[in-house]
């Protein structure tokens, strides 16, 4: 099996459905269902929330100062980040500028090789198609990702990248950990600027 949905065992928390990193879609009030959650549940998102993921929300932030959709994303190899970024297609003028597409090709560079073997990814919301892509073309070996995103997320939703017979890498996934730090951020994001 390769999902491993839910780090946490927790159910989807229903972030707004922010339109992957574009924010293009995002006019709609977020729903909100804490009250879904068991009280062990609750108790579980207080869990310490790893130094990889961590820094990834950390970029987010930095992503939102900036005025981009708050996305971040690390590569860690053997317990030490080796490449980062955070969403920035505003910035730069470059569609493809999302946060994992940044930590990949930083990890790429600072490792010489164009293969992330022994690799993982972490990023703050669902990837979408093209760093889906991206990922498995780098050979990630693992990805965690903290919220999930039912309209432009193409792990668990949409396209599931990882689910075709064509795709020429599976990494494992896990979701969950830093979800309701992501969720929030987004929400946050979004609200400002309606
Ligand atoms: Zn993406």
């Amino acid at each position: 099996m390769m999902m491993a949905r839910g780090w946490f065992g927790l159910k989807s928390s229903g972030i707004p459905e922010s339109g992957a990193h574009s924010g293009a879609s995002a006019n709609r009030q977020p729903e909100l269902r804490p009250c879904h959650r068991t009280a062990s549940a609750e108790a579980m998102t207080r869990w310490p929330i790893p130094p990889p993921m961590a820094r990834a929300l950390e970029l987010a932030r930095q992503a939102a100062e900036a005025g981009e959709v708050p996305i971040g994303a690390v590569v860690v190899r053997d317990g030490v980040i080796v490449g980062e970024g955070h969403n920035r297609p505003r910035t730069d003028h470059d569609p493809t500028a999302h946060a994992e597409v940044q930590a990949i090709r930083a990890a790429a560079k600072a490792l010489g090789n164009e293969r992330l073997e022994h690799c993982e990814l972490y990023v703050t919301l669902e990837p979408c198609a093209m760093c889906a892509g991206a990922i498995a073309h780098a050979r990630i070996v693992r990805l965690y990702y903290a919220a999930p995103d039912p309209k432009g997320g193409a792990v668990e939703h949409g396209a599931r990248v990882f689910d075709h017979p064509q795709c020429l890498h599976r990494p494992e996934v896990y979701s969950g950990m830093g979800e309701a730090e992501a969720a929030d951020l987004l929400r946050a994001f979004f609200r400002a600027r309606r």
